[in-house]
């Protein structure tokens, strides 16, 4: 285990403010830009990080208090309002992302050592306990100034995030198993294994080359396509 909650806080911090200084002061146009997901546009990419706010915001409220406030109402409600964030003007999306920031990150701070350990469910219907919400947030906001495609690289991403990512992402895709793959990263030494059927194919790169292609995200290895993750 490479990642502990006090890691995983301080990635979420640097990525948040990773995220706030590539979007600036960005203007309408900026923001009406494409990001790196598909069909999605800038607003709708800050929308969704703000609101990943808010829903781990609920998720800390039921680690603290008991009541059981899930991260998102339904999956319709979770996509309407990402596709009303798409709507909202520039000013007030950096507005929301910001204050949606601060707030979970004070909510963190002031939860007592049994109220981390007290058991929540995430959007996907995983029991965790409480000192997984800065991980899921560091790997939210992270992953998504990359995928806000204003020149933002994995390379970027703060010290030692990176192969805490890739333990993760290798993980969840032992879960569904695609092409076999070794991969080793040429400057750390790291390595890991894609379990599937037939003699692995082995790939190097440097680890944030190797991260991005585990997250699904465009890298120049030469390697198998996976299956989408997330
Ligand atoms: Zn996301």
């Amino acid at each position: 285990m490479r990642r502990t909650t006090d890691n995983a806080l301080s990635w979420a911090d640097e990525g948040t403010r990773l995220f706030l200084r590539t979007i600036g002061r960005w203007d309408e146009e900026q923001y009406l830009a494409p990001s790196g997901l598909p069909g999605w546009t800038r607003k709708h990419l800050v929308a969704h990080v703000a609101a990943n706010a808010d829903a781990l915001g609920n998720l800390v409220h039921w680690a603290a208090t008991g009541e059981e406030t899930p991260m998102y109402p339904s999956v319709e409600r979770r996509n309407a309002d990402i596709a009303a964030g798409g709507a909202k003007p520039a000013a007030e999306l950096t507005a929301w992302l910001r204050a949606s920031a601060e707030r979970l990150a004070g909510a963190l701070r002031d939860l007592s050592q049994d109220q981390w350990r007290a058991g929540v469910v995430t959007a996907q219907g995983r029991t965790v306990p409480a000192t997984e919400i800065p991980w899921m947030r560091s790997r939210e906001v992270c992953v998504h100034a990359v995928d806000l495609a204003a020149g933002l690289s994995f390379a970027r991403l703060p010290e030692g995030f990176l192969p805490a990512l890739a333990d993760d992402i290798v993980t969840r895709r032992a879960a569904a198993p695609g092409p076999p793959v070794t991969l080793l990263a040429t400057d750390t030494g790291d390595h890991w294994e894609l379990p599937g059927d037939g003699g692995p194919v082995k790939v190097g790169g440097t680890l944030a080359e190797i991260t991005a292609y585990l997250a699904g995200r465009p890298h120049s290895l030469t390697a198998p396509d996976l299956p989408a993750w997330l």
